[in-house]
């Protein structure tokens, strides 16, 4: 239902957003002939906007965050209590809710033993290069230093991440890139570079290949989405994880495993890596883990990662000298908690699985219908749909096609995404994410709303 929105404030707003915003990843010229989108109000999956027109949100948040829905009270209680409290301290020292977030997340997590509190996920992955990097002055001389990252992956924005970030059209024009980052081959089978029977098996043999020549008293550590997200909603085929992770065991590579986008949940299991039996040394979380109610984001490693930080020895040098001011904002573990809490207590893991089967399932029939639709791919409530012009070239369809369904769908009042812009053919992604909480009504409503897109688009 529409709200009534107060047009008079509104327009001071608008008017201030116009003269003071850089949007992110936005093209500021397109604001030359239209309003900018500002969210005024949200609710479980719905938002709304100035106009007080709703929309049905299918990307939580735009960019996967938002898992547990919009408009917790007992998350703002819980984040308000906190804050009147002890809203801040530098972790050099400790607080109640990091210690309490931190024994909740561990216990999803067996085999993992440390968290440490940032901001981001950018920043997430950059602790986590630094710690390889130190590991490597440590033990091996320096030498050990490279970190392996793959194509179509993204680690973040910061200039470390994109060197370790697969996406050439994020990372254009920012060089020079930090040396050492060096990619591998990308998993999608259905794009496959290689011809052959055990596609996972091959895209992890071809790791192997890079760590060869690259030589693996080189290599430190492998960094990899379990399902790759913005770079086309990429699944591993089966074969792959295991693989990797013996690859990994047979070089003493660190395997640091990206879940900025997988974890809490998004994929139907606390984390996208435990489908796949894999075992990391380090991973990195960040949307899901407090659903954008504070700015949290964890880098959780190994206890054998921990101890190579900790010694008796009188070298000042020797630990992990490294702070992030905001990591010791109470603010994000306290909403983490309760973040946690309604996953639990609302079953949304069953319930990402069951929607993510239905929104599976009616992809698939759109696919029957829509000759466009090329691919589809998901793991839980993480899909994607990918667009071609020709099924049996596989060439991508028009990126302004692609981009006039994800418009039509917002005129319909959903909110669905595209992968990014890319020369490389992977830009024609559309994407479905929506918070854990969706009903088989809510996912009926987004396909329906991308049949009548599809419809009109392509015809
Ligand atoms: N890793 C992945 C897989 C991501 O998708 C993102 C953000 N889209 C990041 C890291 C970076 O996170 P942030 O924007 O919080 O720095």
């Amino acid at each position: 239902m529409n709200k009534s929105v107060q047009p008079n404030d509104l327009s001071a707003v608008i008017e201030a957003d116009r003269a003071h915003l850089w949007h992110h990843l936005l093209q500021h010229k397109t604001l030359e002939t239209k309003d900018p989108k500002i969210i005024v109000e949200g609710k479980g999956m719905r938002v709304w906007d100035q106009t007080g027109k709703e929309h049905l949100d299918a990307v939580s948040g735009g960019v996967w965050t938002v898992n547990v829905g919009y408009g917790r009270e007992r998350i703002a209680d819980a984040v308000r209590e906190q804050l009147v409290k002890m809203n801040y301290f530098a972790q050099s020292a400790g607080s109640i809710p990091g210690s309490q977030f931190a024994e909740m997340l561990l216990a999803k997590m067996p085999g993992m033993s440390r968290v440490y509190y940032v901001n981001s996920g950018s920043e997430a992955n950059e602790k986590a290069f630094k710690m390889v990097r130190q590991i490597a002055h440590k033990r091996y001389g320096g030498k050990k230093h490279k970190i392996l990252y793959r194509e179509r992956d993204y680690h973040g924005s910061t200039i470390a991440c994109i060197s370790a970030g697969g996406q050439p059209e994020r990372n254009l024009q920012y060089g020079p890139y930090t040396p050492g980052f060096v990619e591998v081959p990308h998993c999608l089978e259905y794009r496959a570079q290689w011809d052959c029977e055990n596609y996972g098996e091959r895209a992890a043999d071809a790791i192997e290949e890079v760590i060869l020549r690259e030589g693996p008293d080189t290599v430190g550590a492998l960094c990899l989405e379990p399902v790759t997200a913005g770079g086309g909603v990429i699944v591993p085929p089966a074969g792959y994880w295991e693989r990797v992770q013996e690859i990994c065991a047979k070089y003493d590579i660190l395997l640091h495993i990206d879940e900025v986008v997988c974890g809490m949940g998004r994929t139907g299991t606390w984390f996208g890596y435990q489908h796949y039996g894999i075992k990391p040394d380090f991973v990195t979380m960040a949307k899901g883990v407090a659903s954008g109610y504070a700015a949290i984001a964890c880098l959780v490693t190994t206890e054998k990662v921990f101890d190579l930080f900790k010694s008796d020895a009188e070298d000042p040098l020797d630990y992990f000298r490294d702070i992030s001011t905001f990591g010791g904002c109470t603010a994000g573990p306290a909403a983490a908690i309760e973040n946690m809490k309604i996953l639990e207590e609302e079953n949304l893991l069953a319930n990402t699985e069951a929607m993510g089967a239905r929104m599976m399932g009616n992809l698939h029939a759109l696919m029957e219908k829509h000759a466009v639709i090329g691919d589809v791919r998901g793991k839980g409530l993480f899909c994607g749909a990918e667009l071609v012009a020709d099924r049996a070239t596989k060439a991508p369809a028009a990126e302004k096609m692609v981009q006039a369904v994800v418009a039509d769908c917002m005129a319909q009042g959903v909110i669905i995404g595209a992968t990014n812009r890319s020369f490389t053919g992977f830009n024609n992604t559309l994407c479905f994410s929506p918070a854990l909480i969706a009903t088989p009504d809510d996912i009926d409503q987004i396909t329906d709303a991308v049949d009548g897109a599809l419809g009109r688009v392509f015809g």
